[in-house]
Protein backbone atom coordinates (compact mmCIF):
# COMPACT_ATOMS: atom_id res chain seq x y z
CA UNK A 1 0.00 0.00 0.00
CA UNK A 2 1.59 3.75 -1.08
CA UNK A 3 0.97 4.57 2.96
CA UNK A 4 2.91 2.49 4.11
CA UNK A 5 5.84 3.73 2.03
CA UNK A 6 4.98 7.85 2.83
CA UNK A 7 8.00 7.97 5.42
CA UNK A 8 10.08 5.65 3.58
CA UNK A 9 10.13 6.36 0.32
CA UNK A 10 7.88 9.50 -0.06
CA UNK A 11 8.29 9.93 -3.81
CA UNK A 12 7.54 6.41 -4.70
CA UNK A 13 4.77 6.62 -2.05
CA UNK A 14 3.43 9.71 -3.86
CA UNK A 15 3.48 7.93 -7.53
CA UNK A 16 2.38 4.84 -6.60
CA UNK A 17 -0.84 6.77 -4.88
CA UNK A 18 -1.15 8.32 -8.39
CA UNK A 19 -1.47 5.10 -10.14
CA UNK A 20 -3.49 3.50 -7.51
CA UNK A 21 -6.02 6.39 -7.52
CA UNK A 22 -6.38 5.81 -11.18
CA UNK A 23 -6.80 2.34 -11.01
CA UNK A 24 -9.01 2.44 -8.09
CA UNK A 25 -11.46 4.57 -10.36
CA UNK A 26 -11.43 2.75 -13.11
CA UNK A 27 -12.70 -0.77 -11.44
CA UNK A 28 -14.86 1.75 -9.00
CA UNK A 29 -12.96 0.81 -5.60
CA UNK A 30 -13.94 3.55 -3.72
CA UNK A 31 -11.81 2.83 -0.76
CA UNK A 32 -8.95 2.02 -2.53
CA UNK A 33 -9.58 5.72 -4.02
CA UNK A 34 -9.48 7.01 -0.76
CA UNK A 35 -6.97 5.58 0.79
CA UNK A 36 -4.81 6.48 -2.31
CA UNK A 37 -5.79 10.40 -2.01
CA UNK A 38 -4.93 9.78 1.71
CA UNK A 39 -1.27 9.29 1.11
CA UNK A 40 -1.25 12.00 -1.74
CA UNK A 41 -2.82 14.34 0.75
CA UNK A 42 -0.42 13.26 3.58
CA UNK A 43 2.40 13.57 0.86
CA UNK A 44 1.19 17.45 0.15
CA UNK A 45 1.40 18.13 3.91
CA UNK A 46 4.98 17.76 3.57
CA UNK A 47 5.55 18.88 0.04
CA UNK A 48 3.03 21.13 -1.18
CA UNK A 49 1.02 23.69 0.57
CA UNK A 50 -1.33 23.09 3.19
CA UNK A 51 -4.49 24.40 1.36
CA UNK A 52 -3.79 21.90 -1.39
CA UNK A 53 -3.40 19.09 1.20
CA UNK A 54 -6.65 20.27 2.77
CA UNK A 55 -8.09 20.06 -0.39
CA UNK A 56 -6.95 16.15 -1.02
CA UNK A 57 -7.77 15.30 2.56
CA UNK A 58 -11.78 16.35 2.17
CA UNK A 59 -12.05 14.24 -0.63
CA UNK A 60 -10.48 11.61 0.97
CA UNK A 61 -12.67 12.10 4.36
CA UNK A 62 -15.53 12.11 2.12
CA UNK A 63 -14.85 8.61 0.62
CA UNK A 64 -13.80 6.96 3.67
CA UNK A 65 -17.55 8.43 5.00
CA UNK A 66 -19.45 6.73 2.25
CA UNK A 67 -17.73 3.39 2.07
CA UNK A 68 -17.35 3.74 6.55
CA UNK A 69 -13.76 3.08 6.85
CA UNK A 70 -13.11 4.27 10.50
CA UNK A 71 -8.97 3.84 10.36
CA UNK A 72 -8.90 6.17 6.72
CA UNK A 73 -11.76 8.42 8.27
CA UNK A 74 -9.75 9.48 11.54
CA UNK A 75 -6.58 9.60 9.06
CA UNK A 76 -8.60 11.90 7.11
CA UNK A 77 -9.49 13.72 9.62
CA UNK A 78 -6.11 14.10 11.56
CA UNK A 79 -4.67 15.27 7.81
CA UNK A 80 -6.75 17.97 8.52
CA UNK A 81 -6.11 19.23 11.51
CA UNK A 82 -2.49 19.26 10.42
CA UNK A 83 -3.48 21.49 7.52
CA UNK A 84 -4.97 24.28 9.95
CA UNK A 85 -1.91 23.82 11.93
CA UNK A 86 0.04 24.83 9.14
CA UNK A 87 -1.98 27.48 8.53
CA UNK A 88 -1.57 29.33 11.79
CA UNK A 89 -5.22 28.03 12.79
CA UNK A 90 -3.86 25.65 15.67
CA UNK A 91 -6.51 25.44 18.38
CA UNK A 92 -8.96 25.06 15.13
CA UNK A 93 -6.89 21.85 14.59
CA UNK A 94 -6.46 21.05 18.13
CA UNK A 95 -10.52 21.11 18.27
CA UNK A 96 -10.76 19.32 14.62
CA UNK A 97 -8.20 16.07 16.00
CA UNK A 98 -9.09 15.68 19.54
CA UNK A 99 -12.32 14.05 19.38
CA UNK A 100 -10.57 11.48 16.93
CA UNK A 101 -8.28 10.38 19.90
CA UNK A 102 -10.34 7.45 21.52
CA UNK A 103 -12.01 6.14 18.79
CA UNK A 104 -8.27 6.42 16.97
CA UNK A 105 -6.75 4.22 19.97
CA UNK A 106 -9.33 1.62 19.22
CA UNK A 107 -8.93 1.14 15.74
CA UNK A 108 -5.52 2.41 14.65
CA UNK A 109 -2.39 0.43 14.82
CA UNK A 110 1.41 1.33 14.43
CA UNK A 111 2.34 3.85 11.88
CA UNK A 112 -1.34 5.26 12.04
CA UNK A 113 -2.43 5.17 15.33
CA UNK A 114 1.51 7.67 15.50
CA UNK A 115 0.29 9.57 13.29
CA UNK A 116 -2.49 10.75 14.94
CA UNK A 117 -1.26 10.88 18.34
CA UNK A 118 1.71 12.96 16.85
CA UNK A 119 -0.83 15.13 15.06
CA UNK A 120 -2.24 16.08 18.57
CA UNK A 121 1.46 16.32 19.97
CA UNK A 122 2.22 19.14 17.13
CA UNK A 123 -1.53 20.83 18.27
CA UNK A 124 0.26 21.00 21.60
CA UNK A 125 3.88 22.01 20.82
CA UNK A 126 2.66 25.00 19.05
CA UNK A 127 0.17 25.91 21.80
CA UNK A 128 3.03 26.10 23.67
CA UNK A 129 1.93 23.12 25.63
CA UNK A 130 5.73 20.85 26.01
CA UNK A 131 4.25 18.77 28.36
CA UNK A 132 1.23 17.32 26.56
CA UNK A 133 3.30 17.38 22.88
CA UNK A 134 6.01 15.12 25.08
CA UNK A 135 2.99 12.53 26.45
CA UNK A 136 1.33 12.48 23.34
CA UNK A 137 5.12 11.59 20.92
CA UNK A 138 5.52 9.83 23.64
CA UNK A 139 2.39 7.57 23.18
CA UNK A 140 2.98 8.04 19.54
CA UNK A 141 6.44 6.41 19.80
CA UNK A 142 5.06 3.33 21.65
CA UNK A 143 2.61 2.62 18.69
CA UNK A 144 4.97 3.38 16.02
CA UNK A 145 8.26 1.67 17.21
CA UNK A 146 11.09 1.04 14.28
CA UNK A 147 9.95 -2.15 13.72
CA UNK A 148 6.89 -1.51 12.64
CA UNK A 149 6.60 2.16 12.30
CA UNK A 150 7.79 2.42 8.52
CA UNK A 151 10.27 5.40 9.16
CA UNK A 152 7.63 6.76 11.96
CA UNK A 153 10.33 6.42 14.75
CA UNK A 154 12.52 9.02 12.08
CA UNK A 155 9.67 11.66 12.11
CA UNK A 156 9.20 11.53 16.31
CA UNK A 157 13.37 11.89 16.46
CA UNK A 158 12.56 15.11 14.11
CA UNK A 159 9.67 16.18 16.35
CA UNK A 160 11.42 15.66 19.78
CA UNK A 161 14.23 17.87 18.64
CA UNK A 162 11.93 19.97 17.30
CA UNK A 163 10.54 20.42 21.17
CA UNK A 164 13.40 20.40 22.63
CA UNK A 165 14.30 23.66 21.21
CA UNK A 166 11.43 25.01 22.01
CA UNK A 167 12.31 24.40 25.60
CA UNK A 168 15.30 25.46 24.93
CA UNK A 169 17.30 22.61 25.75
CA UNK A 170 19.55 22.87 22.59
CA UNK A 171 21.90 20.27 23.21
CA UNK A 172 19.59 17.46 23.32
CA UNK A 173 17.93 19.01 20.10
CA UNK A 174 20.89 18.43 18.37
CA UNK A 175 21.38 14.74 19.59
CA UNK A 176 18.23 13.84 18.71
CA UNK A 177 18.84 15.49 14.94
CA UNK A 178 21.93 13.58 14.89
CA UNK A 179 19.81 10.28 15.50
CA UNK A 180 17.32 11.14 13.00
CA UNK A 181 19.13 12.00 10.26
CA UNK A 182 21.59 8.34 11.46
CA UNK A 183 18.37 6.74 10.93
CA UNK A 184 17.02 9.19 7.41
CA UNK A 185 19.81 6.69 5.22
CA UNK A 186 17.29 4.19 5.40
CA UNK A 187 14.77 6.29 3.91
CA UNK A 188 14.17 8.31 0.75
CA UNK A 189 12.45 11.52 2.55
CA UNK A 190 14.26 15.07 1.80
CA UNK A 191 11.61 16.27 3.47
CA UNK A 192 12.55 15.08 6.78
CA UNK A 193 15.97 15.57 6.31
CA UNK A 194 15.44 19.17 5.25
CA UNK A 195 13.56 19.56 8.68
CA UNK A 196 15.89 17.72 11.22
CA UNK A 197 18.63 19.72 9.26
CA UNK A 198 16.61 23.05 10.01
CA UNK A 199 16.40 22.06 13.37
CA UNK A 200 20.15 21.51 13.54
CA UNK A 201 20.98 24.86 12.01
CA UNK A 202 18.33 26.56 14.58
CA UNK A 203 19.85 24.62 17.50
CA UNK A 204 23.54 25.48 16.48
CA UNK A 205 22.28 29.18 16.02
CA UNK A 206 21.05 29.43 19.68
CA UNK A 207 24.16 28.09 20.62
CA UNK A 208 26.19 30.62 19.13
CA UNK A 209 27.46 28.38 17.06
CA UNK A 210 26.19 29.36 13.73
CA UNK A 211 29.27 29.41 12.27
CA UNK A 212 29.30 25.37 12.48
CA UNK A 213 25.41 25.26 10.72
CA UNK A 214 27.00 26.88 7.61
CA UNK A 215 27.11 23.62 5.76
CA UNK A 216 23.59 22.58 7.21
CA UNK A 217 22.49 25.73 5.19
CA UNK A 218 24.32 25.58 2.27
CA UNK A 219 22.63 21.28 1.92
CA UNK A 220 19.80 23.21 1.96
CA UNK A 221 19.59 25.46 -0.24
CA UNK A 222 21.10 22.89 -2.62
CA UNK A 223 17.68 20.94 -2.12
CA UNK A 224 15.09 21.91 -4.50
CA UNK A 225 11.65 23.29 -3.00
CA UNK A 226 9.41 20.83 -4.46
CA UNK A 227 8.44 17.42 -4.13
CA UNK A 228 11.34 16.24 -5.21
CA UNK A 229 13.47 18.20 -2.51
CA UNK A 230 12.52 20.11 0.86
CA UNK A 231 8.75 20.98 -0.45
CA UNK A 232 7.08 24.23 -0.79
CA UNK A 233 6.17 24.17 2.93
CA UNK A 234 8.05 26.27 5.58
CA UNK A 235 10.92 26.84 3.94
CA UNK A 236 12.86 28.76 6.59
CA UNK A 237 14.63 30.98 4.84
CA UNK A 238 14.31 33.45 7.94
CA UNK A 239 15.89 30.86 10.00
CA UNK A 240 18.50 30.21 7.76
CA UNK A 241 19.34 34.20 7.16
CA UNK A 242 19.58 34.62 11.09
CA UNK A 243 22.05 31.70 11.13
CA UNK A 244 24.20 33.19 8.65
CA UNK A 245 24.16 36.44 9.59
CA UNK A 246 25.38 35.46 13.16
CA UNK A 247 28.06 33.25 11.05
CA UNK A 248 29.22 36.36 9.37
CA UNK A 249 28.38 35.95 6.15
CA UNK A 250 26.52 39.26 5.37
CA UNK A 251 26.15 38.51 1.52
CA UNK A 252 24.78 35.17 2.39
CA UNK A 253 22.55 36.45 5.09
CA UNK A 254 21.37 39.68 2.95
CA UNK A 255 19.77 37.06 0.01
CA UNK A 256 17.88 34.74 2.51
CA UNK A 257 16.21 37.50 3.99
CA UNK A 258 15.28 38.76 0.20
CA UNK A 259 14.00 34.98 -0.28
CA UNK A 260 12.01 34.81 2.82
CA UNK A 261 10.78 38.15 1.99
CA UNK A 262 9.52 36.95 -1.44
CA UNK A 263 7.41 34.35 0.13
CA UNK A 264 5.40 36.96 0.71
CA UNK A 265 3.36 37.44 3.86
CA UNK A 266 3.03 34.31 5.86
CA UNK A 267 0.22 33.09 8.30
CA UNK A 268 2.57 31.45 10.78
CA UNK A 269 3.02 33.98 14.07
CA UNK A 270 6.40 32.59 14.02
CA UNK A 271 7.64 32.46 10.80
CA UNK A 272 6.17 36.10 10.81
CA UNK A 273 8.09 37.62 13.90
CA UNK A 274 11.09 35.78 12.83
CA UNK A 275 11.61 37.47 9.67
CA UNK A 276 11.47 40.94 11.29
CA UNK A 277 14.32 39.66 13.32
CA UNK A 278 16.05 38.51 10.14
CA UNK A 279 15.89 41.77 8.61
CA UNK A 280 16.58 43.57 12.24
CA UNK A 281 19.69 41.54 12.17
CA UNK A 282 20.70 42.01 8.70
CA UNK A 283 20.24 45.96 9.68
CA UNK A 284 22.23 45.64 12.61
CA UNK A 285 25.17 43.94 11.27
CA UNK A 286 24.85 46.66 7.98
CA UNK A 287 25.79 49.31 11.16
CA UNK A 288 21.88 50.79 10.26
CA UNK A 289 21.37 50.29 14.06
CA UNK A 290 18.38 52.74 13.77
CA UNK A 291 16.83 51.21 10.61
CA UNK A 292 17.14 47.87 12.55
CA UNK A 293 15.55 49.42 15.81
CA UNK A 294 12.67 50.96 13.83
CA UNK A 295 12.07 47.27 11.73
CA UNK A 296 11.70 45.79 15.27
CA UNK A 297 9.46 48.17 17.13
CA UNK A 298 6.38 48.12 15.54
CA UNK A 299 6.41 44.40 16.23
CA UNK A 300 7.25 44.55 20.02
CA UNK A 301 3.92 44.54 20.99
CA UNK A 302 3.19 41.24 19.12
CA UNK A 303 6.85 39.88 20.41
CA UNK A 304 5.15 40.44 24.22
CA UNK A 305 1.69 39.18 23.77
CA UNK A 306 1.29 35.15 25.69
CA UNK A 307 -2.00 35.25 23.60
CA UNK A 308 -0.54 34.45 20.25
CA UNK A 309 -1.55 31.11 19.14
CA UNK A 310 1.65 29.47 17.40
CA UNK A 311 4.01 32.03 18.71
CA UNK A 312 6.74 30.35 19.98
CA UNK A 313 9.16 31.34 23.24
CA UNK A 314 12.10 30.69 21.25
CA UNK A 315 11.61 32.95 18.42
CA UNK A 316 10.04 35.93 20.88
CA UNK A 317 12.93 35.47 22.87
CA UNK A 318 15.01 35.94 20.27
CA UNK A 319 13.46 39.05 19.02
CA UNK A 320 13.87 40.62 22.16
CA UNK A 321 18.08 39.34 21.80
CA UNK A 322 18.26 41.52 18.79
CA UNK A 323 16.07 44.28 20.00
CA UNK A 324 18.29 44.74 23.38
CA UNK A 325 21.54 44.53 20.67
CA UNK A 326 19.94 47.29 18.92
CA UNK A 327 18.92 49.78 21.94
CA UNK A 328 21.84 48.96 23.01
CA UNK A 329 24.09 50.35 20.28
CA UNK A 330 21.60 53.32 19.93
CA UNK A 331 22.65 54.50 23.26
CA UNK A 332 19.84 53.89 24.44
CA UNK A 333 20.41 51.64 27.62
CA UNK A 334 16.93 51.91 29.26
CA UNK A 335 15.08 50.50 26.19
CA UNK A 336 18.10 47.78 25.64
CA UNK A 337 17.13 46.90 29.49
CA UNK A 338 13.96 46.56 28.54
CA UNK A 339 14.32 44.48 25.84
CA UNK A 340 16.78 42.25 27.95
CA UNK A 341 13.92 42.19 30.96
CA UNK A 342 11.52 40.58 28.02
CA UNK A 343 14.28 38.23 26.92
CA UNK A 344 14.57 37.08 30.59
CA UNK A 345 11.00 36.84 31.36
CA UNK A 346 10.78 34.60 27.74
CA UNK A 347 13.41 32.52 29.07
CA UNK A 348 12.14 32.05 32.78
CA UNK A 349 9.29 30.95 30.72
CA UNK A 350 10.89 28.43 28.76
CA UNK A 351 12.65 27.02 31.77
CA UNK A 352 9.40 26.30 33.51
CA UNK A 353 7.88 24.86 30.73
CA UNK A 354 11.15 22.91 30.47
CA UNK A 355 10.61 22.02 34.43
CA UNK A 356 7.73 20.88 33.40
CA UNK A 357 7.81 18.98 30.48
CA UNK A 358 11.21 17.41 31.63
CA UNK A 359 9.95 14.32 33.42
CA UNK A 360 7.62 13.35 30.28
CA UNK A 361 10.61 14.71 27.82
CA UNK A 362 13.41 12.27 29.39
CA UNK A 363 10.70 9.66 29.55
CA UNK A 364 10.41 9.88 25.78
CA UNK A 365 14.35 9.89 25.78
CA UNK A 366 14.65 6.78 27.61
CA UNK A 367 12.18 4.79 25.22
CA UNK A 368 13.79 6.48 22.16
CA UNK A 369 17.19 5.48 23.26
CA UNK A 370 16.16 1.72 24.50
CA UNK A 371 14.24 1.49 21.14
CA UNK A 372 17.43 2.23 19.08
CA UNK A 373 19.84 -0.09 21.35
CA UNK A 374 17.04 -2.81 20.32
CA UNK A 375 17.41 -1.70 17.17
CA UNK A 376 21.02 -1.80 16.55
CA UNK A 377 21.39 -5.16 18.35
CA UNK A 378 19.15 -6.29 15.73
CA UNK A 379 20.85 -4.62 12.95
CA UNK A 380 23.99 -5.97 14.47
CA UNK A 381 22.67 -9.47 15.00
CA UNK A 382 21.35 -9.64 11.57
CA UNK A 383 25.02 -8.67 10.05
CA UNK A 384 26.71 -10.96 12.46
CA UNK A 385 24.50 -13.62 11.03
CA UNK A 386 25.06 -12.69 7.32
CA UNK A 387 28.83 -12.20 8.01
CA UNK A 388 28.82 -16.04 9.54
CA UNK A 389 26.90 -16.96 6.83
CA UNK A 390 29.28 -15.42 3.75
CA UNK A 391 31.59 -16.94 5.98
CA UNK A 392 30.86 -20.15 6.13
CA UNK A 393 29.98 -20.17 2.21
CA UNK A 394 33.66 -19.12 1.32
CA UNK A 395 35.06 -21.85 3.95
CA UNK A 396 33.00 -24.27 1.82
CA UNK A 397 33.80 -22.99 -1.23
CA UNK A 398 37.51 -23.09 -0.54
CA UNK A 399 36.47 -26.66 0.74
CA UNK A 400 35.00 -27.82 -2.41
CA UNK A 401 38.11 -26.27 -4.42
CA UNK A 402 40.10 -28.44 -2.26
CA UNK A 403 37.93 -31.50 -2.70
CA UNK A 404 38.22 -30.82 -6.67
CA UNK A 405 41.56 -30.00 -6.59
CA UNK A 406 42.10 -33.18 -4.61
CA UNK A 407 39.90 -35.65 -6.83
CA UNK A 408 41.30 -33.91 -9.80
CA UNK A 409 44.78 -35.10 -8.53
CA UNK A 410 43.46 -38.85 -7.61
CA UNK A 411 42.44 -39.25 -11.24
CA UNK A 412 45.78 -38.25 -12.27
CA UNK A 413 47.41 -40.44 -10.06
CA UNK A 414 45.48 -43.37 -10.92
CA UNK A 415 45.84 -42.48 -14.43
CA UNK A 416 49.56 -41.94 -14.02
CA UNK A 417 49.97 -45.82 -11.69
CA UNK A 418 47.98 -47.56 -14.74
CA UNK A 419 48.92 -45.60 -17.61
CA UNK A 420 51.79 -44.98 -19.83
CA UNK A 421 52.28 -41.69 -20.49
CA UNK A 422 54.16 -41.83 -24.07
CA UNK A 423 51.74 -44.18 -25.53
CA UNK A 424 48.77 -43.85 -23.76
CA UNK A 425 48.30 -47.37 -23.73
CA UNK A 426 48.19 -49.11 -19.73
CA UNK A 427 51.08 -50.21 -18.32
CA UNK A 428 52.96 -52.72 -17.39
CA UNK A 429 51.61 -52.93 -13.58
CA UNK A 430 48.58 -52.96 -14.80
CA UNK A 431 48.93 -55.74 -16.73
CA UNK A 432 50.71 -57.19 -13.70
CA UNK A 433 46.71 -56.56 -12.21
CA UNK A 434 44.92 -57.89 -14.74
CA UNK A 435 46.36 -60.29 -15.81
CA UNK A 436 45.90 -63.28 -13.11
CA UNK A 437 42.23 -62.18 -12.93
CA UNK A 438 41.38 -62.36 -16.96
CA UNK A 439 43.93 -66.18 -17.20
CA UNK A 440 41.33 -67.31 -14.03
CA UNK A 441 37.83 -65.73 -15.98
CA UNK A 442 39.17 -67.35 -18.97
CA UNK A 443 39.70 -70.80 -16.97
CA UNK A 444 36.19 -70.28 -15.66
CA UNK A 445 34.58 -69.53 -18.84
CA UNK A 446 36.28 -72.45 -20.52
CA UNK A 447 37.18 -70.08 -23.28
CA UNK A 448 40.68 -69.35 -24.47
CA UNK A 449 42.51 -66.19 -24.04
CA UNK A 450 45.71 -64.94 -25.71
CA UNK A 451 48.51 -63.23 -25.05
CA UNK A 452 50.27 -61.51 -27.58
CA UNK A 453 54.38 -60.00 -27.05
CA UNK A 454 55.40 -57.22 -29.30
CA UNK A 455 58.95 -56.55 -29.53
CA UNK A 456 60.04 -53.87 -32.42
CA UNK A 457 62.41 -54.27 -34.30
CA UNK A 458 65.96 -52.86 -34.78
CA UNK A 459 64.32 -50.34 -32.52
CA UNK A 460 68.05 -49.12 -31.63
CA UNK A 461 69.11 -48.19 -35.14
CA UNK A 462 65.76 -45.82 -34.98
CA UNK A 463 67.13 -44.02 -31.95
CA UNK A 464 70.75 -44.14 -33.12
CA UNK A 465 70.11 -42.61 -37.10
CA UNK A 466 67.22 -40.22 -35.74
CA UNK A 467 67.71 -39.65 -32.28
CA UNK A 468 65.52 -40.81 -29.35
CA UNK A 469 62.64 -37.78 -29.91
CA UNK A 470 62.06 -40.05 -33.51
CA UNK A 471 62.00 -43.06 -31.31
CA UNK A 472 59.38 -41.68 -28.94
CA UNK A 473 57.58 -40.36 -31.77
CA UNK A 474 57.45 -43.94 -33.16
CA UNK A 475 56.68 -45.26 -29.96
CA UNK A 476 53.42 -43.30 -29.44
CA UNK A 477 52.74 -44.08 -32.93
CA UNK A 478 52.68 -47.41 -32.39
CA UNK A 479 50.80 -47.09 -29.07
CA UNK A 480 47.71 -45.54 -31.24
CA UNK A 481 48.09 -48.23 -33.96
CA UNK A 482 47.41 -50.55 -31.17
CA UNK A 483 44.15 -48.71 -29.63
CA UNK A 484 42.75 -48.10 -33.40
CA UNK A 485 43.27 -51.45 -33.71
CA UNK A 486 42.24 -53.99 -31.07
CA UNK A 487 39.12 -54.50 -29.61
CA UNK A 488 37.58 -52.32 -26.55
CA UNK A 489 37.54 -55.66 -24.20
CA UNK A 490 41.29 -56.46 -25.12
CA UNK A 491 44.18 -54.87 -22.84
CA UNK A 492 46.47 -53.21 -24.84
CA UNK A 493 50.36 -52.51 -22.77
CA UNK A 494 53.81 -50.89 -22.60
CA UNK A 495 55.33 -53.62 -21.39
CA UNK A 496 58.33 -51.70 -21.28
CA UNK A 497 60.82 -49.95 -23.88
CA UNK A 498 60.12 -50.92 -27.17
CA UNK A 499 57.51 -54.10 -25.96
CA UNK A 500 54.36 -54.56 -25.69
CA UNK A 501 51.57 -56.74 -24.65
CA UNK A 502 48.23 -57.48 -25.70
CA UNK A 503 45.69 -59.53 -23.71
CA UNK A 504 42.91 -60.78 -25.40
CA UNK A 505 40.09 -62.37 -24.13
CA UNK A 506 37.88 -65.17 -25.42
CA UNK A 507 40.51 -65.30 -28.49
CA UNK A 508 42.39 -68.29 -29.46
CA UNK A 509 46.22 -68.38 -30.40
CA UNK A 510 44.91 -68.76 -34.44
CA UNK A 511 42.42 -65.73 -34.38
CA UNK A 512 45.03 -63.55 -32.02
CA UNK A 513 47.80 -64.16 -34.80
CA UNK A 514 45.78 -63.32 -37.91
CA UNK A 515 44.79 -60.09 -35.45
CA UNK A 516 48.51 -59.51 -34.83
CA UNK A 517 49.49 -59.92 -38.60
CA UNK A 518 47.21 -57.46 -39.86
CA UNK A 519 49.17 -55.22 -37.19
CA UNK A 520 51.71 -55.98 -38.39
CA UNK A 521 51.00 -55.23 -41.99
CA UNK A 522 49.61 -52.05 -41.33
CA UNK A 523 53.25 -51.33 -39.59
CA UNK A 524 55.07 -51.83 -42.42
CA UNK A 525 53.22 -49.66 -44.68
CA UNK A 526 53.88 -47.06 -42.09
CA UNK A 527 56.09 -43.99 -43.35
CA UNK A 528 57.29 -41.38 -40.74
CA UNK A 529 58.76 -37.80 -42.03
CA UNK A 530 61.07 -36.98 -39.57
CA UNK A 531 62.52 -33.77 -39.73
CA UNK A 532 62.94 -34.02 -43.34
CA UNK A 533 64.36 -37.56 -42.53
CA UNK A 534 61.94 -40.64 -43.76
CA UNK A 535 61.38 -43.51 -41.48
CA UNK A 536 60.27 -46.38 -43.46
CA UNK A 537 60.41 -50.39 -43.63
CA UNK A 538 59.57 -50.67 -39.97
CA UNK A 539 58.65 -54.61 -38.41
CA UNK A 540 58.15 -55.60 -35.02
CA UNK A 541 58.40 -59.43 -34.05
CA UNK A 542 55.22 -61.33 -32.22
CA UNK A 543 54.81 -64.35 -30.05
CA UNK A 544 51.52 -65.42 -29.51
CA UNK A 545 49.92 -68.01 -26.84
CA UNK A 546 46.66 -69.23 -25.20
CA UNK A 547 45.47 -70.15 -22.10
CA UNK A 548 44.49 -73.66 -24.12
CA UNK A 549 48.12 -74.15 -24.42
CA UNK A 550 49.40 -72.87 -21.67
CA UNK A 551 47.04 -73.67 -19.03
CA UNK A 552 49.26 -74.43 -15.87
CA UNK A 553 49.56 -70.18 -14.90
CA UNK A 554 49.21 -67.01 -16.26
CA UNK A 555 53.21 -66.54 -15.66
CA UNK A 556 53.58 -69.78 -18.15
CA UNK A 557 50.88 -68.36 -20.42
CA UNK A 558 53.93 -65.19 -20.59
CA UNK A 559 56.36 -67.51 -20.28
CA UNK A 560 54.97 -69.42 -23.55
CA UNK A 561 54.53 -66.23 -25.60
CA UNK A 562 57.46 -64.51 -24.54
CA UNK A 563 59.27 -67.92 -25.87
CA UNK A 564 57.67 -67.75 -29.55
CA UNK A 565 58.71 -64.13 -29.85
CA UNK A 566 62.63 -65.05 -29.13
CA UNK A 567 62.15 -67.75 -31.27
CA UNK A 568 60.45 -65.00 -34.03
CA UNK A 569 63.80 -62.62 -33.68
CA UNK A 570 65.97 -65.48 -33.72
CA UNK A 571 64.09 -66.59 -36.94
CA UNK A 572 64.81 -63.63 -38.64
CA UNK A 573 62.47 -60.65 -37.18
CA UNK A 574 59.28 -59.56 -39.07
CA UNK A 575 57.27 -62.08 -38.47
CA UNK A 576 54.48 -63.45 -35.69
CA UNK A 577 55.23 -66.86 -33.37
CA UNK A 578 52.47 -68.48 -32.25
CA UNK A 579 53.42 -72.10 -29.49
CA UNK A 580 51.57 -74.86 -30.62
CA UNK A 581 50.27 -77.67 -28.64
CA UNK A 582 53.02 -79.99 -29.09
CA UNK A 583 55.62 -79.52 -26.93
CA UNK A 584 58.32 -77.95 -28.39
CA UNK A 585 56.72 -77.60 -31.60
CA UNK A 586 56.33 -74.05 -33.01
CA UNK A 587 53.63 -72.93 -34.75
CA UNK A 588 55.30 -70.51 -37.23
CA UNK A 589 55.02 -67.94 -40.17
CA UNK A 590 56.43 -65.94 -41.73
CA UNK A 591 54.11 -63.33 -42.50
CA UNK A 592 53.37 -63.00 -46.01
P1 LIG B 1 65.72 -56.09 -31.74
O1 LIG B 1 65.23 -56.15 -33.15
O2 LIG B 1 66.62 -57.22 -31.40
O3 LIG B 1 64.62 -55.98 -30.79
O4 LIG B 1 66.63 -54.83 -31.70
P2 LIG B 1 66.37 -53.63 -30.90
O5 LIG B 1 67.34 -52.58 -31.28
O6 LIG B 1 64.95 -53.20 -31.09
O7 LIG B 1 66.51 -54.10 -29.44
P3 LIG B 1 67.42 -53.63 -28.25
O8 LIG B 1 66.90 -54.34 -27.02
O9 LIG B 1 68.84 -53.82 -28.60
O10 LIG B 1 67.20 -52.15 -28.13
C1 LIG B 1 66.00 -51.62 -27.71
C2 LIG B 1 66.08 -50.13 -27.88
O11 LIG B 1 64.86 -49.50 -27.68
C3 LIG B 1 67.10 -49.60 -26.94
C4 LIG B 1 66.45 -48.34 -26.44
O12 LIG B 1 67.26 -47.18 -26.78
C5 LIG B 1 65.14 -48.22 -27.16
N1 LIG B 1 64.11 -47.75 -26.28
C6 LIG B 1 63.58 -48.41 -25.24
N2 LIG B 1 62.64 -47.61 -24.63
C7 LIG B 1 62.63 -46.45 -25.33
C8 LIG B 1 61.89 -45.25 -25.20
O13 LIG B 1 61.05 -45.08 -24.32
N3 LIG B 1 62.13 -44.27 -26.12
C9 LIG B 1 63.05 -44.42 -27.12
N4 LIG B 1 63.22 -43.42 -27.99
N5 LIG B 1 63.74 -45.51 -27.24
C10 LIG B 1 63.56 -46.54 -26.35
MG1 LIG C 1 63.53 -55.38 -26.92
MG1 LIG D 1 63.50 -54.62 -30.33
Amino acid sequence: MPWNLLHVDSAQARLLAARAQDAAARTGDARAEAWARLTTGFHQLYYATAAEAAAELRQALAAFEACGDGAGRILAGAGIARSMWREGRVNEALLQVLPLRDEGVRLLRHDQLGVLLNTIAGCYSALGDSTRAFAYMFEALRDARPSQGRGFDTVLHCNLAHELLQIGDYEHGLQHVDQGLARCQGLKNQRLVSVLLINRVICLTELRRASECMPDVHALLAMPADASGRGRMATHFESMAIAALRAGDTALGDELVRRALAEGESRLPDEQLERVTARALLALVRGQVQAAADILRPHAALATSDDIEGLSLRVRAQFFGVMSEACERLDDPSQALLALRQWQNLHRAQAQLASRARYQAANLQTELLRLQHRLDENDARRRSTERARAELAAANEQLLNKVREVQALQDALRRQATQDTLTGLFNRRHLNDTLPTLFALAQREERPMSLVIIDLDHFKHVNDDHGHAAGDLLLAAFGELLAQHVRKSDVACRYGGEEFCLLMPRTAAEAARRKVESLLKRWRTKVFDFEGLVIDGLSFSAGVADTAIASASSDALLKAADEELLNAKRDGRNRVGVASRAAGMRGELVAR
